[in-house]
């Protein structure tokens, strides 16, 4: 089959590799469509020490069911569509039997310690696997693992209707927390330098939209959440905040990255500061809200790319002007016309 591969981190390429097999309570997924996000771009760089190169990525991805190992054939059947929760503990330690299962040691995740989904095909546990809907398209379920982890992170924060929250970043993950929260009963305020983002997150019902934190007029919010990995705007989004509000950082701060919280008189402060990137149990939940179309993720989707452009993706995603940028192994084989810029946003 063909695959993307860091070989190394730095060293990228797509090639031939050998098709998986289906072990034991495993199922081979033929995938229709992987999104590239800041994880990938982490483990291309060589920055999660999780990781034994060389590494297929890709952990946000749907298709169908082509080969199923013994023990998986009790629930599934060949051409089942199917999106995968990404997630491998082990089961057995004291986090996975409690509500911690990402503090879980022996912890695994397809893409990252396992081969994952930059291929034609994947081999995947069958208990990680949930059925699309027939209404489902493969880039929207391919949506579900990071709406997944958005919603992990409001439930975490139980965050309850008539809040105040303040997003910084109105990009996907931002999008998503938008409209989670909104789902809640909180009313959302939403900061980004591009006007032209605003826009769509007021169509995806934020309350109100600034440019910048300084244009929120010096409100204070019950919970702010930064999704840029900006230091600068995680300490504004920790300045937005009231002394018992809490801040959550959502964006993938660089290795060097520094923040200092230090502006509000310590006495003042009860603040929380939260780090959530777990999917944990939520998994059906935001398939079931994408479905329904309560969650809107194709106007998050502004690219689809083949494979053999997996280099190009990744450059996307790490220059962060895109919103969600999707790879599609059967791309050759779908409609020539089809652009590649999907234009997302607006639709
Ligand atoms: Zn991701
Ligand atoms: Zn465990």
């Amino acid at each position: 089959m063909r695959a993307a591969v860091i070989s190394w981190p730095g060293v990228i390429g797509v090639g031939e590799a050998p098709d998986p097999e289906p072990g034991l309570g495993q199922v081979v997924v033929r995938v229709r469509a992987c999104g590239v996000c800041g994880l990938d771009v982490l483990i291309a760089d060589g920055e999660l020490a999780s990781v034994p190169y060389p590494i297929v990525p890709g952990h946000e991805f749907s298709g169908e069911i082509v080969a199923l190992g013994p023990g998986a054939a009790r629930k599934w059947r060949v051409g089942d569509r199917v999106t995968v929760d990404p997630i491998l503990p082990c089961g057995q330690c004291a986090a996975c039997c409690s509500d911690y299962m990402m503090e879980c040691e022996q912890r695994g995740a397809i893409g990252e310690t396992v081969n994952g989904a930059f291929a034609e095909y994947v081999a995947v546990p069958a208990a990680n696997c949930y059925r699309m809907p027939d209404s489902m398209t493969w880039a929207q379920a391919a949506m579900v693992e990071p709406a997944s982890r958005a919603l992990r992170a409001v439930r975490r924060f139980g965050v309850v209707a008539g809040q105040r929250a303040l997003v910084v970043g109105a990009n996907a993950t931002g999008l998503l927390l938008l409209q989670v929260q909104r789902l809640s009963g909180v009313k959302v305020t939403l900061v980004d330098r591009d006007p032209g983002l605003l826009d769509l997150a007021m169509d995806l019902g934020a309350f109100a939209v600034a440019t910048d934190i300084a244009q929120v007029g010096g409100e204070k919010f019950d919970v702010a959440i930064d999704c840029t990995g900006d230091p600068e705007a995680m300490e504004g989004a920790f300045d937005a905040i009231h002394t018992d509000g809490r801040l959550l950082v959502f964006g993938t701060p660089h290795a060097s990255g520094r923040i200092q919280l230090a502006r509000v008189p310590l006495y003042d402060l009860q603040a929380e500061l939260n780090r959530s990137m777990a999917v944990l149990n939520s998994f059906g939940v935001a398939l079931e809200l994408i479905a329904s179309g309560s969650i809107r993720t194709d106007p998050l989707l502004t690219h689809a790319l083949p494979l053999a452009s997996f280099d190009e993706a990744l450059k996307l995603t790490r220059s962060g002007a895109e919103l969600k940028v999707q790879v599609l192994p059967d791309f050759e084989a779908l409609d020539p016309e089809r652009s590649i810029d999907l234009g997302g946003r607006g639709q």
